[in-house]
């Protein structure tokens, strides 16, 4: 570029110079042609008019001598010499007087323009008067006319030495610009003359006229350098801090310029940094920020089954991510959308599922993006107020809806949600289905190892954790814990006869009415077959007793039923107390088995407590022989 603005900068400066510089020599020529010109129209009448005044002369000098008598003529034509009116005279008796080339001479009246005259004469029929033509009447002759005069070769000058260099000058003048002019003999002017005049114009001009070219020149070529520099520095200085904005590096400015368009170029080259760095950071920390909570949200996914801290956790990442200021997360239950956790708004809520905003989301399972007061829907009481909404649902199925929705609220910053805070969205009800389903199927999982899929109650494993766990309390704290095995009578036979389905059958009916008959508190667990244990927290022996009754009346006193069949069942029942019947869980465990099969052998339907076996139950089936305990059920 700066290649370029110097070249068309001396390309518009030197042209014109070097055309206005042609145009004033060729001008300056012409004129000196036609001032030489003039010059020598003038120089040729000045010659002439000299010529015929010096032949006037001398025909008047010829004339006075004619008039003189003959003796007196000759001294005459001496005074007339020394006078220097004439070189020469010649008399017809042929004296010659001194000073005069020897003829022939040209003579005034009648001019011959060949032949050599050294002198120009007058004549009269006794006299003739001559001049000599020498470099003296030459140099005068150019004086007065302003022109160089020479005679023309044929012409002999009859002393010569200066009108030699005179005439050389003449022809070196002459070879280079002079303007020449012949002049015929005529009368009057007898001699052949050529005038010369230069035509050059003065060498100071020219020079002068190339110096100023020159100057022009080399300050065309300074400015130009000038001017290219400085109009090409600060945009090579603007292209380098493009250079590095381009590789990344924001904080480059270039020098504040002035008010030229180059100086606003720069000024808002640094603008467009400033801001690009502003929105590059503010850029950074948001994705800082989304990272953080996305983190968040990852570690908590991984590392909690706490569905509330998990929804928490969602919601808050959605809200950042959309830069919405409130929102809520609502699951179903019962019909009605139950608000989990929330930001921005104030809990409890509740919505019945297909009423307001939420509800209907929940009842149709299409998300909704939009304002209230623009696109609707009516907002039902206890719904959170709002402007703009985006509400998408989450864990749908095919027959209920959505089991849940997720919901935000007016969007900072700008006034509507849009569709990729919708996509956003959508991206985190994902994950809060994903997060509900593992909740729930970890709690079934839960469920499931502690619980006996048959009759809904805690299995074995559970009694011992259970077992432990109580007996520690109840010794921590001088507490009594009663535990009871219960085990079915003739179980056995029930299944030979009415078949192992009905058998149980029968087992999870007879759950069912032991959940019935105890406490809250009390704890029922099936040890496996028909072996069952109950816990029964701050009970003592009698308390023990009383439920053991109370649990062989209902299952003695209503018979089962299996379909269309009846089956009648007894339980047999031993009793014992921690800390009196043992002091570890599996020592009392192992005295109400032994209790029990006291219970046995007391004949069934009945029950005894450890250590007393004697003691008969009460309501009990009398105690005749039984067969003894077959097996204990673990
Ligand atoms: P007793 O009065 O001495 O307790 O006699 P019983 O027949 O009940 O005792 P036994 O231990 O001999 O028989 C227990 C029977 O329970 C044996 C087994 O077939 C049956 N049983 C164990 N678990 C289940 C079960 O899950 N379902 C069914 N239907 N029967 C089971
Ligand atoms: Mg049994
Ligand atoms: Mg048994």
């Amino acid at each position: 570029m700066r290649t370029r603005l110097t070249t068309a900068f001396l390309a518009t400066v030197l042209g014109p110079v070097v055309l206005g510089a042609l145009f004033i020599g060729v001008t300056v020529n012409t004129v000196n042609a036609n001032r030489a010109a003039e010059r020598m129209d003038h120089a040729a009448s000045a010659v002439r008019t000299s010529i015929s005044a010096l032949c006037a002369q001398l025909s008047t000098v010829a004339e006075a001598i004619t008039a003189a008598p003959p003796e007196r003529r000759l001294s005459l034509s001496a005074q007339y010499a020394e006078r220097g009116l004439v070189s020469g005279v010649q008399l017809q008796n042929g004296v010659t007087t001194i000073g005069a080339p020897p003829p022939p001479w040209a003579d005034c009246a009648a001019p011959v323009s060949e032949g050599e005259h050294e002198a120009i004469a007058a004549h009269t029929e006794v006299v003739s008067a001559a001049f000599t033509v020498d470099a003296e009447l030459l140099r005068r002759l150019s004086d007065a006319s302003g022109a160089r005069v020479k005679l023309v070769p044929g012409v002999r000058p009859q002393s010569g030495v200066d009108n030699r260099v005179g005439l050389g000058r003449l022809s070196l003048l002459k070879q280079r610009t002079d303007l020449t002019r012949r002049l015929e003999p005529v009368a009057g002017q007898p001699l052949p003359l050529e005038l010369s005049v230069p035509t050059a114009p003065p060498r100071g001009m020219l020079a002068l006229l190339i110096l100023v070219v020159l100057a022009c020149a080399v300050s065309a070529v300074v400015a130009a350098w000038w001017l290219a520099r400085t109009t090409t520095n600060p945009l090579v200085g603007l292209a380098a801090a493009a250079d590095r904005v381009a590789a990344g590096d924001l904080e480059a400015r270039v020098p504040a310029g002035g008010k030229d368009e180059i100086g606003r170029l720069a000024n808002a080259f640094n603008h467009m940094t400033r801001e690009l760095s502003a929105y590059v950071n503010a850029l950074t920390a948001s994705r800082d920020q989304l990272r953080g909570h996305l983190g968040v949200l990852g570690d908590t996914l991984s590392s909690t089954h706490d569905l509330d801290r998990i929804l928490q956790v969602i919601l808050q990442t959605a809200r950042h991510a959309t830069g919405a200021s409130s929102g809520v997360v609502l699951l179903s239950t019962d019909g009605m959308l139950v608000g989990q956790c929330s930001e921005g708004i104030a809990l409890p809520v509740r919505v019945p599922i297909g009423s307001g905003l939420v509800g209907s989301v929940a009842a149709t399972g299409v998300p909704r993006i939009g304002r209230v007061d623009r696109d609707g829907p009516r907002l039902v009481e206890g719904e959170p107020a709002c402007n703009t909404y985006v509400v998408v649902p989450f864990c749908l199925s095919e027959s209920l809806g959505a089991q849940g929705v997720l919901a935000l609220y007016d969007r900072l910053g700008r006034d509507e949600f849009d569709d990729s805070d919708l996509d956003t969205l959508r991206t985190f009800a994902g994950q809060a289905s994903v997060a509900v389903d593992n909740v729930r199927i970890h709690e079934e999982a839960q469920r499931l190892s502690v619980t006996d899929p048959l009759t809904g109650l805690f299995n074995y494993r559970s009694l011992r954790d259970c077992m432990r766990r109580e007996t520690d309390r109840a010794g921590r704290f001088g507490r009594r814990l009663a535990v009871l095995a219960l085990d079915l009578d003739h179980f056995k036979d029930i299944n030979d006869r009415y078949g192992h389905a009905a058998g149980d059958a029968v087992l999870a009916e007879f759950a069912q009415r032991i959940r019935y008959e105890i406490r809250e508190v009390d704890v029922a667990f099936r040890q496996g077959g028909e072996e069952f244990a109950l816990l029964l927290p701050e009970t003592d022996e009698v308390g023990g007793m009383v439920v053991a009754e109370r649990l062989c009346e209902a299952i003695r006193r209503t018979s089962i039923h299996v379909g269309e069949l009846r089956i009648s069942v007894t339980v047999s029942i031993g009793i014992a107390v921690f800390p009196d019947h043992g002091t570890t869980g599996p020592a009392v465990l192992q005295a109400a088995d032994e209790a029990l099969y006291a219970a046995k052998t007391a004949g069934r339907d009945t029950f005894r407590v450890a250590g007393d076996s004697g003691l008969v139950g009460i309501g009990g089936a009398s105690g005749g022989p039984q067969a003894p305990r077959q097996a204990s059920g673990r």
